[in-house]
């Protein structure tokens, strides 16, 4: 085999030579006592010359083989045919399904010319398809990172957000529609309500016209005042339609922070946090209560505070029913489950964590506190859930034992040991269960909206699910239905 050989380039000077001296096909495949079948293969680069072959074809043609097997094509002319011939081999162009254009003398080079250029294009918007899942995980978890390293706390975006609340006279206490209408007057913009806002969006604000467009009616489990603020802080910290991933990102996590920022003031959740964690009574529910926000808002706060303010690392994790990870937060050093990009979304977590158990707690109004004995430590865990329109999350708030003694429930008697990301501790399902059911299973996935659940992701190797189905609830509802026998 010589290295350099490349069929298709080889094939066609065959041909070029062949003409040049005013051989036809059979001739040639004649002197060199071969079918023209394998010839004419060979010409269209799908068959390889052996060596001696080479030295016959060179000899019939009256070539060196070096020349034979030169790199660079003869003419223009010759260089187009090759391109497009590799063109359409491509499997992008036997994935359009379409006849491959047949070169024939007459066909212009311009024709050519054009062909390549729209197959490039193609080519260069399908790479760039594809490459946007990996990109968004990268830019995720570079996002991710850095919010960890600022331990959550942004706080350009806290003086921003004290310096708007100064100017509608804010005064402390929950932030009232009232409020909150008043902050979009003295920005400038009148707010609409109407019945036929994309089903996409949340709001739509138009910048030119200054209006802010939001729903008659607001999605279940959501604060309307989130939704306005939201609009608010995209105006105001001037954001334009995101150019790419990070980017969108990065805006997202910011009006959300600042809008959180408007709902939990720091100049006054700050000094009550201090006094709560004097008295050991730190609690994601009275900063709930005492500014009338949803868990989830004051969760989010409190993660927000927590590191700066009060010295405490947190994690945070918000959890739909099916196991999988809608968000997550964390710098304690608690290990969340991860694809190998560093994407948390979309991972199952333990079923021994807080964040899972609290699903099985019948008393959904009372705070649920847990301590749980992690490969890194023990964490203490204080969960709550929250039902929307797209299911049910847990919210939880956690934090490394040592830090545990100034929350409100930190002698949790719930404690529970998980050794994930082992398979065993699980993931695997008990033996009993496994050998029942392994090979006779075919759950579907139920993908939670999430932005990066509907990601693909890789499936563990060793799992008998697709990726985000908890294959012991699988195994476990079939037993209840199937009444445990054998078929
Ligand atoms: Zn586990």
């Amino acid at each position: 085999m010589i290295e350099s050989y490349d069929p298709l380039v080889v094939g066609r000077r065959v041909r070029e030579l062949r003409s040049a001296v005013g051989l036809t096909l059979s001739d040639l495949a004649g002197r060199l006592g071969r079918a023209p079948s394998h010839l004419s293969m060979v010409e269209n680069g799908k068959r390889e010359l052996r060596l001696g072959e080479l030295h016959a074809v060179a000899g019939a043609l009256g070539v060196d083989v070096a020349d034979l097997l030169s790199q660079a094509p003869r003419s223009r002319r010759a260089q187009l045919e090759i391109a497009l011939e590799r063109a359409q081999r491509s499997p992008l162009f036997t994935s359009l399904g379409l006849a491959p254009l047949a070169v024939r003398k007459t066909l212009p080079d311009q024709a050519i010319e054009t062909v390549l250029a729209l197959l490039s294009e193609l080519e260069k918007v399908h790479e760039q398809r594809a490459a946007t899942p990996e990109q968004a995980r990268r830019a995720n978890t570079s996002l991710r990172a850095e919010m960890r390293r600022r331990g959550n706390h942004l706080a350009e975006l806290e003086t921003t957000a004290a310096t708007l609340l100064a100017a509608v006279d804010y005064t402390g206490g929950p932030l009232s529609q009232r409020v909150v209408a008043d902050l979009a007057g003295h920005l400038g913009f009148t707010i609409h309500h109407v019945g036929d806002l994309p089903a996409s969006t949340r709001s739509l604000t138009d910048l030119e016209g200054r209006r802010i467009y939001l729903p008659r009616q607001s999605e279940a489990g959501r604060d309307p005042r989130s939704t306005l603020l939201q609009a608010l802080a995209g105006a105001v910290l001037e954001h334009r339609p995101p150019e790419d991933y990070e980017s969108f990102l990065r805006q997202r996590v910011e009006s959300n922070y600042l809008a959180g920022a408007l709902l939990v003031p720091q100049a006054t959740a700050v000094p009550l946090l201090k006094s709560a964690k004097e008295r050991r009574e730190l609690s994601v529910e009275d900063l709930r209560d005492a500014y009338a926000v949803t868990y989830e808002t004051a969760a989010h706060r409190f993660t927000n505070l927590a590191t700066e303010h009060l010295g405490i690392p947190v994690h945070f994790l918000k959890v739909h029913e099916s196991g999988t990870i809608a968000k997550a937060y964390e710098n304690d050093d608690v290990r969340f489950p991860s694809d190998p990009l560093g994407t948390v979304e979309g991972q199952l977590v333990c079923r021994f964590w807080a964040a899972r158990r609290v699903f099985a707690v019948e008393d959904r109004f009372s705070p649920y506190h847990q301590l749980t004995d992690k490969p890194g430590g023990t964490y203490w865990c204080t969960s709550s859930i929250q039902t929307t329109g797209r299911g049910a999350f847990s919210l939880s708030v956690g934090t490394s034992f040592p830090h545990a003694k100034w929350f409100r429930g930190m002698d949790a008697d719930q404690r529970f040991t998980s050794t994930c990301p082992d398979e065993n501790c699980c993931r695997t399902p008990p033996p009993a269960l496994a050998q029942r059911w392994a090979g006779r299973a075919l759950p579907s996935p139920r993908l939670n909206a999430s932005l990066f659940a509907t990601l693909p992701t890789a499936p563990s190797m060793t799992s008998a699910s697709p990726p985000g189905v908890d294959t012991t609830d699988a195994y476990r509802f079939l037993e209840r239905h199937s009444g445990g026998g054998r078929p």
